[in-house]
C-alpha cells in the first residue's frame, strides 16, 4: 500500500467511536477509512479494503453475528408469533406464510449489519485472539 493513498487513521475520532462502530458496521464499510466495503457477497468479508488497503485478517467474528441475531433478532420474534397464537389462534397455514418466512428473513437480514457491528468494534477497540498479536503488528494497524 502506497502510504500517500492511505487516509487519516482513527476516521472515528470527529463523531467518536461507539458512533463511527454503529454507522459503518451497519452500512458494511471498513472500520478504518470507512468507504470500502467491507463485504463481498452478502457476507463474507472481503481480504482486504479496496479503498485504504486495511487488511481484513484480523476480522474474526466467529458466532457473534449468529448470537446477536438470535438474541436480538429471533427472541423478539418468537414472541410475536407466541402473541398471534395465543391471541387470535390461527389456523397452522397463517403461521406457515407468516411466522416461518418472519422468523427466516429477520434473523438472515439481521446477520450482515451484526457482523459488520462486531468487526468494525474488534478494529476500533483493537480486540485479537490470544496468540495473534503479530498478525496485528504485520497487517500494520498499530501506527
Ligand atoms: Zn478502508
Amino acid at each position: 500500500m502506497n502510504s500517500e493513498t492511505r487516509p487519516e487513521h482513527f476516521a472515528w475520532s470527529e463523531e467518536g467511536k461507539w458512533k463511527w462502530i454503529a454507522r459503518v458496521g451497519w452500512k458494511g464499510l471498513c472500520p478504518r477509512c470507512g468507504k470500502g466495503p467491507l463485504f463481498q457477497g452478502w457476507l463474507k468479508v472481503r481480504e482486504s479494503c479496496p479503498v485504504c488497503g486495511l487488511d481484513y485478517r484480523f476480522a474474526t467474528p466467529d458466532d457473534g453475528p449468529a448470537f446477536f441475531a438470535l438474541c436480538l433478532t429471533a427472541f423478539p420474534l418468537i414472541f410475536f408469533v407466541v402473541w398471534l397464537e395465543v391471541a387470535y389462534a390461527p389456523p397452522w397455514w397463517v403461521h406457515v406464510i407468516t411466522s416461518g418466512p418472519l422468523m427466516a428473513l429477520g434473523t438472515v437480514a439481521s446477520l450482515r449489519p451484526f457482523k459488520g457491528w462486531l468487526v468494525a468494534s474488534q478494529y476500533v477497540n483493537r480486540a485479537e485472539e490470544a496468540g495473534t498479536e503479530d498478525l496485528a503488528r504485520r497487517i500494520d494497524r498499530r501506527d
